[in-house]
This record gives structure tokens, sequence and C-alpha cells, in this order.
């Protein structure tokens, strides 16, 4: 008879992820349904033979042979199944899954990322991509259990930490002993990563309590806002100009002069016009066949030229929000068209001349402008359109 302490699978861990854990370890069916059954509701009993016993929430009972072989092979799956739950390992594998697919599309992406993860993990007006970072969102939903235990909530499990280990203590000032479980002393050190955020018992944070959406920002902290984030992240820019836009800000694409300066041994001319060096500046401002998209897209719209940084001539782009919108999608899809026949230029040998590239850029616009409801849009709108040559 095995007597096993669900502590640790109790309120940290998700009932699905326990589910699949257990399908994946092969538990056999009947022992998998006792124990989501023994997680996921209040209360419960066992029937021995025909006699109905209680049971606490954290224990369960399990019976097997009393033979070597099959208690051993019982041990080795509970220090798998207590390994996994202990989550740690298992956020770090979420996190790294995450990031490769960010850049591959795959799980398991091996080449240095374009932009770091910690950048990746910002709010959007911080420069970030607004991905949860698996660590502080982890706090923010152990922060949860902290908060039950400081406002003493109704559930058995809050009981029983009042029972066994706090015994009257103030939960602020708590310390766990060295032998208490790797979980408990998890949920404390959280807990005094917190104190600063109660007064007087109450999460002081935000005025309606404890939620770990709201929390999770309070563990991540902010930092300052970034002057580009409306030009890259505006309604008007399809997503994959966005995630390109968001590259350049970074100064993340991997232009040849840019690997150059990683010590990649590479030709660092612009395969363009073989007439300066690659970088972010020339391909997109001062190569001639950028100039020349511009000059095009110019003769149908009316547009002018950047001559500093394409996203400082979006950010002084004048006009109102549509207006605005509308030429900073125009130059992220430049951007994008532009790094497209670059590669093409690099890789095939082959790219597209700029009239049909800035056709491309104007069509686009235009269709996007046609999905629109004219009848939501003002007149001064309305004639800078036309102007424009986007209503056609
Ligand atoms: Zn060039």
């Amino acid at each position: 008879m095995f007597k096993i302490d669900l502590q640790k699978a109790y309120d940290t861990v998700e009932w699905t992820f326990v589910r699949q854990l257990l399908d994946a370890l092969n538990f056999p069916s009947e022992f998998k349904t006792m124990i989501i059954q023994c997680i996921t509701s209040a209360t419960y009993s066992l029937s021995v033979n025909g006699e109905m016993f209680g049971y606490f929430q954290d224990d369960v009972l399990l019976f097997s042979k009393g033979d070597a072989k099959s208690m051993m092979l019982l041990l080795q799956a509970f220090s798998t199944f207590s390994k996994a739950t202990g989550l740690e390992g298992v956020i770090k594998r979420i996190e790294a899954v995450c990031r490769n697919f960010l850049w591959d599309n795959s799980a398991d992406y091996r080449r240095i990322p374009l932009v770091g993860w910690d950048t990746i993990c910002r709010s959007k007006d911080e420069g970030g991509l607004g991905i949860k970072d698996q660590e502080n969102w982890n706090k923010a939903m152990v922060g949860r259990l902290v908060d039950w235990i400081a406002v003493n909530r109704d559930s058995i499990w809050v009981h029983w930490i009042h029972n066994n280990y706090l015994k009257g203590q103030d939960w602020m000032g708590y310390k766990p002993s060295m032998n208490s479980s790797w979980v408990w002393r998890r949920i404390c050190k959280i807990k005094d990563e917190m104190v600063p955020g109660y007064t007087n018992g109450k999460w002081h944070v935000q005025p309606d309590g404890y939620t770990p959406a709201r929390s999770y920002e309070w563990f991540r902290g902010s930092r300052p806002k970034v002057n580009w984030y409306k030009v890259v992240w505006n309604g008007w820019v399809i997503p994959k100009h966005q995630f390109m836009g968001w590259l350049v800000a970074h100064a993340a694409l991997n232009t040849t002069s840019k690997l150059v300066g990683f010590g990649v041994e590479i030709e660092d001319t612009c395969c363009i016009c073989a007439l300066a060096e690659e970088t972010s500046e020339h391909l997109f401002c001062e190569c001639e066949y950028s100039k020349r998209v511009v000059r095009e897209v110019n003769n149908m719209t009316s547009w002018s030229y950047p001559e500093s940084g394409v996203l400082e001539w979006c950010m002084q782009r004048t006009g109102t929000k549509l207006q605005k919108g509308i030429q900073n999608a125009m130059m992220l899809s430049l951007i994008y068209q532009v790094w497209h026949q670059r590669n093409k230029c690099r890789n095939e040998k082959f790219m597209l001349c700029p009239e049909r590239v800035a056709k491309h850029i104007i069509e686009e616009m235009r269709a996007r402008v046609r999905g629109r409801d004219k009848m939501q849009l003002n007149l001064a709108d309305l004639e800078w359109l036309k102007k424009m040559h986007l209503l056609e």
C-alpha cells in the first residue's frame, strides 16, 4: 500500500497538463482516472471491499503487488511524475519551444535568434512582441496561492496550509523550514517577493484584489516606451510587414555588413547596386533600387522621400490618424518588398524591377482601402485618399 502526497499536483499545475503527463508516462487508465478525480474534486472517498472510506484531498492510497519488481516500477513512475510536476524544468522547456517557434515555425531552431528573448517578452509599446515570459507568468499564477493564504480563502488547501505550516504565524514574515517540500518553499519564496505589494494583509497593487493577469505586469516591471511602436503596430500595416518593421527597429536584419561585424567572411557590398556597404540604412534609403521604387510610388501617389532612416521618416508623417497610418503601412511594405527582392537577388540572382515592386505596394494598399467602409471615412480623409490615388 502506498500513501502518496499529492500536494505538489494540487493547485500548482494545470489538470490538462497532469492528464497529458499521465498519458505520456503510460500509467494504467484506472490509475489515471483516480489521480484526476483526486486532484479535481473537492472531496472523494474510495470503496474498499464494499466499505466507503473518506480521504483527505492531499492523499491517495494505492495498492499494488508486494513484490520488489512491481514496487520498483511504481516508485520509478512516481519519481518521473514528481520531477515533471516540479515545473521548473517544464517552464524552461516550454519557453525554449516558444522561442524556437517564433524564428523557425518549429520546435528546434538552433541558430542565434535575431532579437533577444528578454526584448521579445516586453510589451509592444516597450519594444517587445508582448509575449508572456513563462517565469514571471508562473510567478503571477503561484502568486494567486500566496494571496489565497493571505486572505484566508475558504478552501481545503488553504485550511491545510494554515494548520500544518503556518500554525498561527504571520504569513508575510513566515519562513519555511529547510526540509519542507520544494513546492512549498517555492510558494514562500514568491510570497517574499510579493510582500511589498501588501498593506495590512491586503494586496494593494490592484484595487479589486489579486488577478494573475495584472499581477504579471507587476512581477515583470515596466520599461520606458519606445517612440516607434505606433509606426509598426498600426492597423493599416499587415502582420508580416509589422514583424519586418519590428526587426528593422531593433537593427536586427542580418544585412551583410552586420554579418561581417559578427566575423562572418562574406562580401559586404550591396548585392543590388554593388556601390556601397549593405546596411539597413543603405538598402531602404540610399540604394538606387529603393529610390526608384519610391519614385514610382510617388508617380502614382504623392509621396515624399525618406532622407533619414525609414522609421524616422514614418514618425515624421503628419495628417489624420488614417493618413499617418497609411503612409507608415506603405513604407513598411516597401521595406518588406525591398528585403524580399534583396534575398531573391542574393539567392536566385533574379529580382523584380522597381516599377513592378512599386505597383505591388500600391495595389496592396488600394485593396486594403477597398476593404474599409467608406461611410466611416470623413471628407478630409476621402479627399486625401483621392489625391494619393488610393481609391482606384
Ligand atoms: Zn544598393
